[in-house]
């Protein structure tokens, strides 16, 4: 049963793919709410899909979960959290490579909001190598990413590099 917790699930989604879908959807069993925050503007990035483009395949992908709203951010984590009321920050961890910037992200959060949890969820086995970069790459050199991303997302791809091509 759900609790009445409030949990914000933060990331860039450029685009979503089933492994940020697996860990939004595990976390809304064990959380009374999750809220999918969507950076707008990454400052590490350029993402290759506009905000707007992100936040429909992330809606799309999400229908029907009546304890999982989207929203976009351009704000410290944590004040995006106040803004919703939530005092758990969920984040998925694929690998050791994930391990030492998600380390240094949830110390830092913490320094800024003591009161606001960092919790970590692990990768299903068969998404620990799946990322959106990947799936960029992927789908740049023509290649199928069907079963990696919700269909709207591999359409979208498919159209924008047409299978066979280079980017
Ligand atoms: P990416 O690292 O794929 O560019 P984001 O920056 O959007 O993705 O990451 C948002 C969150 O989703 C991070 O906590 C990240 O660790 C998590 N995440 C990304 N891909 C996966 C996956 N395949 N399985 C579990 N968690 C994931």
């Amino acid at each position: 049963m759900p609790s009445n917790i409030t949990a914000i699930c933060p990331g860039t989604f450029d685009p979503v793919t089933v492994g940020h879908l697996d860990i939004i959807t595990r976390g809304a069993t064990k959380f009374g709410r999750v809220i999918v925050g969507l950076i707008e503007e990454p400052q590490r990035k350029s993402p290759l899909f506009t905000p707007e483009e992100r936040e429909v395949f992330l809606r799309d992908a999400l229908v029907g979960h009546d304890n999982i709203v989207v929203d976009r951010f351009n704000q410290l984590v944590v004040e995006f959290a106040r803004k919703w009321d939530a005092h758990v920050i969920l984040k998925g961890l694929r690998a050791i490579s994930d391990f030492e910037y998600e380390f240094a992200m949830a110390q830092l959060n913490r320094k800024l909001a003591p009161d606001i949890e960092t919790v970590f969820m692990m990768a299903s086995p068969e998404h620990s190598f799946l990322s959106s970069s990947g799936v960029r790459e992927i789908a740049a050199f023509g290649g199928s990413v069907v079963d990696l991303v919700p269909p709207a997302v591999a359409r979208r791809l498919a159209e924008k590099y047409p299978p066979g091509s280079k980017a």
